[in-house]
């Protein structure tokens, strides 16, 4: 018999600090998660009851150990700061079994025609937008195979997608506000494929407050096609979740490589390709910009940024959406840490943003040459800022420019020569960072160290993601 497993999407909005996190304190609170965490997302992965079977170790210990394998933590076996950390993340309410993209037992639609209804809508949105939303998520899924998605407006389709509340049939309550905000189930007759969406959530068509029903659409249906999670942090199917600016949204590549692997590659000319999350210590990791803030190391790349903090052994992957979704998602240019006023700095192209924190400042983004660029300046390559000195250097192509960040301006004399002044650095920079007295240039797969006093060269043997711990 044909059971459709019961798959529900956790999703919230979290709003990001930059502070470390610190035990929480409370064993007994944490102890009760764990166990809930545990039994709703580990209970039934094969490998862990195998662990049963031979070592009849204690099972609490084994789920965790899974857990903490499909998050690639350091796998401890105990509820550590990290895995806590985790567990209390947003997430989806699938269980995590396996390292695969595909659901258990590879179900799937047979016919790759596939209808879908809308049985009901949400108050929240209009009709037009719901319809929009979800006409979108299918498309997600069209643009990158052989199906095809075609809107029922009566009768019964292959998927049927509806808001309910709280207990609505099917043996899985939704639970009001916040927490699980959507369920679906995977490929088959019946409920099987069905999508439902909780109607105590606030539904959206933008960012912010309330829930981006197109984002949660787009995973539900990932789920009503045959996808289960997926280890890959920046996928779509990664159990948690993180808010992307629905225009700038591309499938990542995981999923492609997923939903290909049910169904085939689509008939057109020119493959889709999706964004890939990077890998810290692949040899060819490169770094788009790098940059210090309060006392953590900050290292961009592509849609991403890894989050390096002076405490803690490991470096943390983020997107740069999840704390700046208004922030181009494309890769920036470069960035600094200004000091003076405490803030980050941002340049894509020939704009500039000021975060503090989380919060873009008002006004930005800015056109470069507020600082005193020339308008033949399109972008800057690399830029760091020298805290004692409260100067900070730009580098575009083989000139730099230096700007003083006490009187606000570009100083006089510039831009200068790369090549004279920086003996042994670029031609090609992505990236500089000033730190522990040395600036380090990035420059493809390799990492310069130049000492700013001395002018001169002290390392030029070290990889790029060697600041990755690499
Ligand atoms: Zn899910
Ligand atoms: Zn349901």
């Amino acid at each position: 018999m044909h059971l459709p497993v019961l798959l529900s999407l956790l999703l919230s909005f979290t709003f990001h600090t930059f502070a470390i996190p610190v035990d929480r304190g409370d064993k007994d609170g944490d102890m009760g998660l764990v166990r809930k965490y545990l039994d709703d997302f580990y209970s039934s992965d094969p490998a862990v009851i195998g662990q049963f079977k031979i070592g009849g170790s204690d099972p609490m210990t084994e789920k965790l150990k899974a857990m903490q394998r499909f998050f690639k933590l350091k796998v401890t076996g105990k509820p550590d700061t990290e895995t806590l950390e985790v567990m209390t993340k947003p997430r989806c309410g699938v269980p995590d079994l396996g390292q695969y993209a595909l659901t258990p037992g590879n179900p799937k639609w047979e016919h790759s025609s596939i209808t879908y209804r809308i049985v009901n809508y949400t108050p929240d949105m209009h009709r037009a937008e719901v319809d929009k939303a979800i006409q979108k998520a299918f498309e997600v899924w069209s643009n990158v195979s052989p199906l095809t998605f075609k809107k029922l407006d009566t009768g019964t389709a292959d998927i049927m997608i509806s808001f309910e509340r709280r207990d609505h049939g099917d043996n899985s309550p939704f639970d009001g506000p916040d927490g699980t905000l959507a369920h679906a189930f995977q490929p088959g007759p019946y409920i099987g494929g069905d999508a439902h969406f909780d109607e105590d959530e606030l539904w959206t068509s933008q960012g912010g407050r309330g829930r981006n029903l197109f984002l949660v659409a787009a995973h539900e249906l990932g789920h009503s096609l045959g996808l289960s999670h997926s280890t890959d942090s920046g996928a779509l199917m990664y159990p948690t979740y993180s808010y992307t600016e629905p225009s700038a949204f591309k499938l990542p590549q995981d999923d492609i490589n997923g939903i290909q692997a049910i169904y085939g590659k689509p008939d057109v000319a020119v493959q889709p390709t999706g964004p890939t999350t990077p890998q810290a210590c692949d040899p060819k990791t490169t770094f788009d910009a790098v940059t210090t803030f309060r006392g953590e190391i900050m290292i961009f790349k592509g849609r991403h940024f890894w989050r390096k903090l002076p405490q803690l052994p490991d470096v943390e992957l983020y997107f740069i959406s999840s704390f700046w979704p208004r922030l181009p998602t494309t890769g920036i240019d470069a960035a600094y840490e200004n000091f003076e006023k405490d803030l980050l700095v941002i340049f894509k192209g020939n704009k500039y943003w000021a975060l503090s924190g989380d919060e873009i400042l008002s006004g930005y983004p800015r056109s470069i040459d507020h600082l005193g660029f020339p308008i033949t300046v399109k972008k800057i390559d690399a830029a760091f800022s020298d805290r004692e000195s409260g100067k900070t250097y730009f580098f575009v192509g083989g000139k730099y420019w230096r700007y003083d960040e006490v009187r606000q301006s570009m100083e006089k004399g510039y831009p200068k020569r790369v090549a004279l002044d920086f003996k042994g650095v670029g031609p090609k920079i992505d990236a500089a960072l000033h730190n522990d007295g040395y600036v380090y240039f990035f420059q493809g797969t390799k990492m310069v160290q130049f000492d700013l006093n001395s002018k001169r060269v002290v390392s030029k043997s070290q990889k790029s993601n060697s600041l990755l711990n690499c």
